[in-house]
């Protein structure tokens, strides 16, 4: 597993301290316990959609979404969407076939 360094990662390291992140203070995630917060970074389908559940629930989905749709995010699930799920909709976007606004939040 990468090192991740946003609200659910086990062990958070260098975060920006600017007002763009503040988001992460009130992530889901962030209040889970430290295994817990392993889901997000699961193989398997059933962690996957324990992972989209506590973001379900997420009142910082939209800006957390908009942050790892920029690919800084490489692993994990992530504003309620997996890697694969990120990586089809900047091909779609890239193509035309949706606008930001319609896959943003
Ligand atoms: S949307 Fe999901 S991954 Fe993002 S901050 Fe909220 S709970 Fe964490």
């Amino acid at each position: 597993m990468p090192p991740a360094v946003g609200p659910h990662a086990a062990v958070v390291v260098a975060w920006p301290e600017e007002d763009a992140y503040r988001w992460r203070e009130n992530a889901a995630c962030a209040l889970l316990r430290a295994h817990e917060k392993a889901m997000f970074y699961g193989e398997s389908r059933g962690d996957e959609q324990k992972a989209k559940a506590v973001c379900a629930t997420c009142p910082v989905m939209a800006e957390c979404r908009d942050y790892a749709m920029t690919g800084v995010e490489t692993w994990g699930v992530w504003g309620g969407l997996t890697v694969q799920e990120r990586r089809c909709i900047r091909a779609r976007r890239r193509a035309g076939e949706v606008s930001q606004a319609q896959t943003v939040g």
